[in-house]
């Protein structure tokens, strides 16, 4: 397989998570007579680009015709795009009757952010159970997968973006190619791209290797993103950090020449290099503390099944899948996953089929896994009732700790 961003062959497997299932096409109980596929999860860095991607793609109508995360259900997700809105219209000097059109716009909550500001906003996603829970709440959202087909089409019927904006989406386009021609015809008069993507160096640093799986293609940093932009005319002026999903990069990118270069892209530029986000060596160590968190896990989960205390995993994200399938986590050691979310309840993680149920309806376990460890601060004040009674969180990223309440304050201070 070539490289998806520049086609050069010279790429090297650094981490190997084994065959994995689609973490996000959980089990209904009738799925779980016969075995459910499994594709290669492997991840490779590019020697000639160093975008970091991995090997195999599955299609892309398994992973998100019909897709269960909703990005309402989260209050930390609700506020942080509140803040995006209005950090964007602000900084952007958008008006009322400006066109913003999200990418990947899942159940429009990020749009409907536009409607205080009196933008006119169009969402574009291929999920088609999330663009009708969108146009049901009002916000117009066309299910399809965006693409340069696509851009032509909003054109045509709405004239050119003032902002496009894909958050947490770009990592898994496959298309990347027709959608980045795309994004540069919409913004092409005076628009602006606002991309929100999980860090690659942020990854590195807090061995955050759960963020791979089959929905995210592609592992950005600014100088690979740059690269990709580069081939459409586009260029990158502005960076910034949001703490959202464990610490995403945030990028403003315009026609190029039609914006001054903010010092915060040569800031980022330069504390990836630092952190050898272009060298293969990064890499392969990072593998080996991937490896080395496997043991810690295993052996923790071990004990507390000696001693016959009971383990629930808290949430079932995507990237749980990543992490029970990598490490072989089953039943026996975490008996089943609480959730909120009603389109996962009652179904199985892939893989380890670990049974998800109700976090209300489910009596406390002795500890918690926490998968979700992006929101423990979300979640731990929830359960701070728990946790005085005795009950435990274990925290596995970005470093294994477990939470009890007597170090409960430093977690939450
Ligand atoms: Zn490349």
């Amino acid at each position: 397989m070539p490289c998806r961003v520049c086609h050069s062959q010279k790429l090297e497997q650094f981490l190997d998570l084994g065959a994995q299932p689609h973490c996000d096409s959980l089990l209904r109980p009738e799925d779980l007579a016969r075995r459910e596929p499994f594709y290669p999860l492997q991840v490779c860095f590019c020697h000639d680009c160093t975008a970091v991607q991995i090997s195999y793609t599955v299609p892309k109508e398994t992973m998100f015709g019909e897709y269960l995360y909703v990005s309402g259900t989260t209050q930390t997700l609700r506020t942080h795009f509140k803040n995006s809105t209005d950090r964007l219209v602000q900084r952007l000097g958008l008006k009322a009757g400006d066109l913003v059109v999200d990418i990947g716009s899942n159940d429009g909550t990020w749009l409907a952010c536009y409607e205080a500001h009196g933008l006119r906003a169009l969402g574009v996603d291929g999920a088609q159970n999330l663009a009708a829970m969108a146009n049901a709440r009002g916000i117009e959202t066309w299910a399809r997968f965006f693409d340069a087909g696509v851009a032509r089409d909003i054109i045509a019927q709405k004239g050119r973006a003032k902002l496009v904006t894909a958050a947490g989406v770009f990592f898994h386009l496959e298309e990347l190619h027709s959608v980045t021609e795309g994004i540069a015809e919409l913004i092409r008069e005076g628009g602006v791209f606002c991309v929100q993507a999980i860090s690659l160096a942020g990854m590195l640093q807090y061995t955050q290797f759960d963020q791979v799986y089959h929905e995210h293609l592609t592992y950005w940093t600014v100088h690979s993103l740059d690269r990709l932009f580069a081939q459409y005319g586009l260029e990158i002026f502005s960076t910034g950090m949001l703490p959202i999903h464990g610490g995403s990069m945030e990028l403003l990118v315009a026609p190029r020449g039609s914006r001054p270069i903010e010092a915060s892209v040569e800031k980022m530029r330069r504390e990836e290099k630092e952190l050898g986000c272009d060298r293969i060596e990064t890499y392969r160590n990072f593998a080996v503390r991937v490896w080395q968190l496997e043991k810690e896990v295993m052996a923790l989960l071990r004990r507390y099944a000696a001693a016959g205390k009971t383990v629930h995993a808290f949430g079932a994200p995507a990237k749980g899948g990543t992490f029970l399938n990598s490490f072989h986590i089953t039943p026996e050691l975490v008996q089943c996953a609480v959730e909120v979310n009603q389109l996962k309840i009652g179904k199985y993680i892939p893989g380890v089929r670990i049974p998800i149920v109700s976090e209300a309806a489910t009596p406390e376990p002795d500890a918690y896994l926490l998968l979700a460890w992006n929101f423990l601060r979300e979640f731990l004040p929830r359960k701070r009732d728990y946790i005085m009674r005795g009950g435990e969180f274990i925290v596995p990223i970005p470093k294994l700790t477990v939470v009890t309440k007597d170090n409960y304050a430093q977690f939450v201070a």
